[in-house]
C-alpha cells in the first residue's frame, strides 16, 4: 500500500444554482481536484428550466428544458469527474423566494452527510444573479450553523479577482488555482451544456483554438477562517 492509498479521501461540496454554473465558472478547478482523487458532490438548486437559450436553432421549450438540462449536467459531471449530483428541485429563478430557513436546513443536512473539507458556493452579494446570491447566502449560513470544519470559498467570474483591490479585497483574500492542465475537461463540460453553448461559435472551434478562450487560472474568495489559513494557490 502506498502513501496515497492510506491518505483519507478529500471531499469537496459545491452548492450552486443552475446547471452550467459548475462548468462555466470553475470547471477547471473541479476537473483538477477530481483528477487528484477528490470526491466531489455537486448540488444544483434548480434544473435551469428558465434559461433564455433554447438551443440553436431552438429545439427546446419550457416543458422539455428541465430534462434536457439535467441530462446535459450529468454529461458535464462525467467530463469533469464529479461523482455525485444532487438537485434541490427548486424552480429556476425562484431560489430567492424559497423559505430561507428551510433551504439553509436542507444544506445543513447535506453538510452533515458529505462532511466536506472544502465548500464552494456563490458570494451572497457578488453572485451576479438573484438565484446565485440566494443559494450562496443559504450555504454560507448553513456552514456557519453547523460549525463544520470545512473551508468555505466563494467562486468568482473570469479573472476579475486578479486585481481584488478593485473590489475592496486584498490578494490574501484570494486563492488562485492553476487549471492549465485541465482545460480539455473544461471544454468538454462546456460542450456538454449544448443548449447553452451551441450559439457560442468559439466553443465549437478545434479544441486548441477553443481553449485559448479560457484563462489559465480560476479565482476563489476565502469565506471563513479555515479557508484563510490555507495556501494562496490550493483550496485544500
Ligand atoms: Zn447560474
Amino acid at each position: 500500500m502506498n502513501k496515497f492509498d492510506q491518505a483519507p479521501v478529500r471531499k469537496l461540496l459545491a452548492v450552486f444554482a443552475h446547471p452550467d454554473d459548475e462548468s462555466f465558472i470553475c470547471g477547471g478547478t473541479l476537473a483538477k481536484y477530481a483528477s487528484e482523487g477528490v470526491d466531489i458532490t455537486l448540488v444544483s438548486a434548480t434544473r435551469g428550466e428558465m434559461g433564455r437559450r433554447m438551443g440553436n436553432p431552438p429545439y427546446l421549450n419550457r416543458e422539455t428544458m428541465a430534462a434536457a438540462r439535467e441530462m446535459e449536467l450529468r454529461q458535464a459531471c462525467a467530463s469533469l469527474g464529479i461523482r455525485h449530483l444532487i438537485f434541490l428541485n427548486i424552480r429556476d429563478k425562484t431560489v430567492e423566494f424559497t423559505d430561507a430557513d428551510r433551504l439553509t436546513a436542507r444544506i445543513e443536512d447535506l453538510i452533515h452527510q458529505v462532511d466536506p473539507d472544502v465548500v464552494l458556493t456563490f458570494h451572497e452579494t457578488l453572485g451576479g444573479h438573484p438565484d446565485h446570491c440566494a443559494i450562496g447566502k443559504a450555504t454560507t449560513a448553513a456552514l456557519r450553523g453547523t460549525g463544520h470544519r470545512g473551508a468555505l470559498y466563494f467562486i468568482t467570474f473570469g479573472d476579475a479577482m486578479e486585481r481584488p483591490e478593485r473590489f475592496g479585497f486584498t490578494r490574501g483574500d484570494i486563492t488562485k488555482v492553476d487549471v492549465h492542465a485541465h482545460l480539455e475537461a473544461k471544454l468538454a463540460a462546456f460542450r456538454a451544456h449544448r443548449c447553452q453553448t451551441e450559439i457560442d461559435e468559439w466553443v465549437w472551434l478545434p479544441d486548441q483554438e477553443a481553449m485559448t478562450r479560457f484563462g489559465r487560472h480560476e479565482y476563489f474568495m476565502k469565506g471563513n477562517r479555515e479557508a484563510a489559513a490555507r495556501l494562496r494557490h490550493d483550496l485544500f
